[in-house]
């Protein structure tokens, strides 16, 4: 038993990446465009929208405990519909095993939504899993409002083909997306409220484009461009691969103020022979090379990266070549990740997988070895002053929270309103986040 159609209120919950958070404001956008309304709750919603993440086998299985968990009390459903990486992989299987699901809709296509809602509204289950990305930013609606700090997809899919992850199954070959589409929607973006604006894609610095005079220009080409709207204070880009840190780019980041001085940059891992298995055509040394370009372009540059312990066959001695090179790094934060073997993908059906409890070891060791360089880095940034952007206020009366350049998470008190770049004075560090109080506003 489902409720009323057609549907009037919506709710979106997103997992996973920054992508599938701007692909859930985008199907919020498209659903409000129909005239739907959205309900901050997910039991208030008529059609509640899983925007899902396969990257991980735990990631995949909560759409499942989540289906099951919209059932209400009274054993009425609202209209599920299934979206992102899980929709694209497994659509058939989730069809065959929630008969609650009545749409399935892959991350390529959910500009269809609408339609798609509408014909389970009317009692038929539609499943559309087309990969093609471009017919579906052309008929999303225009950009209205925004937060400070808005994502911007400007790339999406990936042929890189890492042997364990499953991105190029799920989002397909990479594109970009046209430059003038992208500078038109930054102006929306910032013309909506946003201050800074997050490049976003799979790859994001394989972006290629042509600029307005008709130039091919790389990701750093864009950035130039959207750093002359004087509404907008910060441009930030991710994820990034090693191998597409091009020298433009690179120069970016000394030259260009808006740019912030952070760099996402997975290396996975910190061994060259579990770096071919992984099939990720960068070494242990051409990837230190390239942080030491990027450290003498913009030497406050905060690193941040990636990493998988327990890939198929990884010794011990191997996965301590990985604490060496954390070592070496000294990464202002970081996203470990134990191996989980992804159906369809060459590193599930590699021999020598890594017993569970090693891997939960190694991955504590990895944890201890970043959380120790992330509180580092917080704790040498005491005393400080730098700019932040307010983004919302704090749980505490007076409090509020933004973030350093340095992508640091910093609450605060003093003046300041939601959108503000404020100078603050930085006085204390925990692991995750910093505390302040502001000097000054920074005039825009
Ligand atoms: N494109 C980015 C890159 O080149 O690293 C990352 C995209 S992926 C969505 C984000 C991260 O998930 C990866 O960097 C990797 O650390 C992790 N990941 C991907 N597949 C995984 C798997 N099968 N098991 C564990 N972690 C995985
Ligand atoms: Fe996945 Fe590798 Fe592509 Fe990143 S570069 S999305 S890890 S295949």
């Amino acid at each position: 038993m489902s409720t009323p159609t057609p549907p009037r209120t919506f709710h979106v919950k997103s997992f996973g990446c920054q992508m599938n958070v701007y692909d859930g404001e985008r199907m919020a956008e498209l659903l409000a465009a129909q005239g739907m309304t959205a309900a901050d709750a997910r039991d208030e919603a008529d059609l509640v929208v899983l925007n899902t993440c396969h990257i991980r086998e735990k990631a995949t299985e909560k759409v499942y405990s989540d289906i099951g968990r919209l059932r209400r009390d009274d054993g009425t459903s609202p209209l599920i519909a299934v979206a992102g990486c899980v929709a694209q992989a497994e659509g058939e299987e989730i069809m065959a095993r929630a008969p609650a699901v009545k749409v399935v809709v892959g991350p390529q296509a959910y500009h269809r939504l609408p339609d798609m809602v509408a014909q389970a509204a009317a009692g038929k289950r539609a499943t559309e899993t087309d990969m093609p990305a471009e017919a579906k930013f052309a008929a999303l609606p225009k950009r209205r409002r925004s937060g400070p700090s808005a994502f911007l997809t400007v790339q999406e899919g990936c042929d890189k083909f890492c042997t364990y992850c499953v991105v190029p199954y799920t989002r397909g070959a990479e594109i970009s997306r046209p430059f003038a589409d992208l500078v038109e929607e930054a102006k929306l973006l910032a013309a909506g409220g946003a201050r800074e604006i997050t490049l976003l894609g799979q790859n994001v610095n394989a972006w290629e484009g042509e600029d307005d005079k008709g130039r091919a220009v790389g990701l750093d080409g864009l950035i130039r461009a959207l750093a002359t709207d004087p509404d907008l204070a910060r441009i930030r880009y991710t994820t990034s691969h090693p191998n597409d840190m091009t020298e433009g780019l690179i120069a970016a980041h000394g030259e260009v103020d808006k740019l912030m001085p952070f760099l996402h940059l997975p290396v996975q891992a910190g061994n060259d022979r579990v770096l071919r298995a992984m099939n990720r055509s960068h070494t242990v040394e051409s990837y230190l090379k390239v942080l030491e370009r990027v450290r003498a372009a913009r030497p406050d540059i905060a690193l941040s990266g990636d990493f998988i312990v327990g890939f198929p066959g990884e010794t011990q001695q191997e996965f301590e070549d990985t604490l060496r090179l954390v070592d070496a790094v000294g990464y202002a934060q970081a996203f470990s990740f134990k191996y989980s073997a992804r159906p369809g993908t060459p590193a599930a059906t590699m021999p020598d997988h890594v017993p569970a409890a090693v891997m939960d070891e190694r991955l504590r060791l990895l944890q201890d070895a970043l959380n120790r360089d992330q509180h580092a880095f917080n704790a040498a940034s005491v005393g400080r002053t730098c700019d932040v952007l307010v983004e919302r206020r704090g749980r505490h009366e007076g409090q509020w929270l933004g973030k350093s350049p340095w992508l640091q998470s910093v609450h605060f008190t003093g003046e300041a309103q939601i959108g503000d770049l404020v100078r603050v004075e930085l006085v204390e560090a925990g692991p995750n986040s910093l505390a302040g109080k502001v000097l000054a506003k920074v005039a825009a």
